[in-house]
């Protein structure tokens, strides 16, 4: 059990102690790489649907100011906490860190339940909020910028994208203030994917790392995996799909409402769809629902896929969970006394601040997108079709005959935007992994968070040193 006063932020900061014990930093220089740079409280009255009021709190925490702006996304839920917000905010500093995104860490809480509230109330308290956070300077493209996380979309997110500009008429750059935008309103296609597409690409590098697979007591390779997810929000139901497609079997979903459990496989759209129509994942056809006293996260399976809350692993449950591959898709769903169990049963856990920072990388992408007022591929999407037009045309010549359409195809059509975000995110998880991992095994350390966490420390630490504020 979780007692109600245990704190997040100490959660995170007894891993960056753990980590930061490898370095020889200056201490001054590592207490102000650990403590968060501002934290901004705020409470406001908003209409309810019944004409009532209701006081809402809201919170927003810069973690870091070493680069600006600062990033991170808006929890919403009834039970979000200044310490959640600071834990999360801390958590984003080393996430960005560590596949190297120039931003500092951030993280921003609204605390209403999105999932019973009308989107109504949702407009009027996310626009309130962002005024909040506009008037105090907790938010622009230079400073802060929000995205989604847990309760929130890319609907909150236009909503605050068309406060912000409207608060900030002239400012040009106006919508890069904030991330996750739909399409139609200066968003990147890949966006919504990108936590859960960042997820399957973290599991298959790691499950290719044959040491730490087989330390694991698996064998090396994604293909055939037996995979459970908990929640199938944003982050659960893209991790699922893409899973599926690197060649995992999901065998188990665990939704708000109950489990489900298929030894042979579940079709993750189909599940979706059953439960947008019924409301439920349980009565889905073909899977048997989990009963009273059995739970997901302890389903016999190689992979247990976390992504929807926090300390869902504790001391408590870590001696039944059966996978041998913890992979973090939520943020701190392992908590700390459960994570030492998990080790000591020669688990692999993939931390994460690794695991889930694809969000936080598309979003890079985003903002990048947003100042430059061009997309990706506008540029350069015709001038690299004509030049592969006129190179397969000259190997036409030379073999003496034309090339079949398919593979004429293939090489001739000039990358569409998705395909150049998708690439980039996927070298951005693959190079961060094999920086993990190889920290780990050069410093010879006994888990993936340690060493993520170190590399992260390095380099925030060493940012602050090149401007001259410590020696
Ligand atoms: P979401 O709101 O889209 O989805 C969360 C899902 O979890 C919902 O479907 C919800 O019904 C389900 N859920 C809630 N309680 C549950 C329970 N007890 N058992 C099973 N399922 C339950 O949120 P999300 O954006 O997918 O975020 C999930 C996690 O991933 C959070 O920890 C968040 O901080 C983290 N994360 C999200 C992003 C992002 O880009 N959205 C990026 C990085 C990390």
């Amino acid at each position: 059990m979780i007692e109600p006063s245990h704190s997040m932020f100490a959660d995170v900061s007894r891993y960056f102690d753990r980590a930061a014990a490898h370095t020889s930093f200056d201490p001054g220089l590592l207490e102000q790489v650990k403590q968060c740079n501002s934290v901004y409280q705020v409470a406001f009255p908003v209409r309810k649907d019944d004409g009532g009021i209701q006081v809402v709190q809201g919170f927003r925490v810069e973690h870091s100011h070493h680069r600006l702006p600062t990033k991170g996304g808006i929890r919403y839920s009834a039970d979000v906490t200044l310490d959640h917000v600071m834990a999360l905010a801390a958590l984003m500093t080393f996430k960005c860190a560590l596949v190297d995104v120039p931003f500092g860490g951030a993280k921003g809480g609204v605390r209403i339940d999105s999932h019973n509230t009308s989107p109504a109330f949702r407009e009027r308290v996310t626009r309130r909020y962002t005024a909040e956070l506009s008037r105090k300077g907790f938010i622009g493209p230079s400073v802060d910028v929000p995205a989604p996380d847990y309760g929130s979309s890319e609907t909150e997110m236009a909503w605050i994208a068309d406060t912000y500009q409207a608060l900030h008429p002239n400012e040009l750059d106006s919508y890069a203030s904030v991330t996750g935008k739909p399409l139609a309103l200066h968003g990147i296609p890949g966006r919504i994917e990108a936590t859960g597409r960042g997820v399957s690409i973290g599991i298959r590098e790691a499950l290719a790392d044959v040491d730490q697979v087989r330390a694991a007591g698996l064998s090396p390779g994604i293909g055939g995996k037996r995979v459970v997810v908990q929640g199938l929000g944003n982050v659960g139901y893209h991790a699922a799909r893409c899973l599926v497609e690197e060649g995992a079997v999901i065998v188990g979903i665990a939704e708000r409402e109950g489990a489900i459990h298929a030894p042979d496989g579940l079709d993750v759209d189909a599940v979706a769809e059953h439960r947008l129509e019924t409301g439920s994942i349980c009565g889905y056809p073909g899977a048997r629902v989990l009963g009273p006293g059995e739970d997901a996260l302890e389903l016999d399976c190689d992979v247990l896929v976390p992504a929807a809350l926090e300390n869902v692993i504790t001391q408590a449950n870590a001696p039944r969970i059966r996978a041998r591959v913890i992979a973090e898709a939520a943020n701190s769903p392992v908590h700390p006394d459960g994570e030492a169990i998990l080790l000591a049963r020669h688990a692999l856990v993939i931390p994460d601040l690794y695991l889930n920072a694809g969000g936080v990388t598309v979003s890079y992408f985003e903002w990048l997108k947003n100042l430059s007022h061009v997309s990706f591929d506008r540029m350069s999407r015709r001038n690299d079709e004509s030049r592969a037009e006129r190179t397969v045309a000259a190997v036409e010549r030379l073999i003496g005959r034309a090339l079949p359409l398919p593979e004429r195809s293939a090489v001739t059509g000039g990358a569409r935007e998705i395909e150049l975000v998708r690439d980039a995110l996927e070298e951005t998880m693959a190079t961060a992994y094999g920086q993990i991992s190889e920290l780990r095994r050069q410093r010879s350390l006994g888990d993936l968070r340690t060493a993520a966490f170190l590399f992260a420390i390095d380099r925030v630490a060493r940012s602050y040193m090149a401007q001259g504020i410590f020696p």
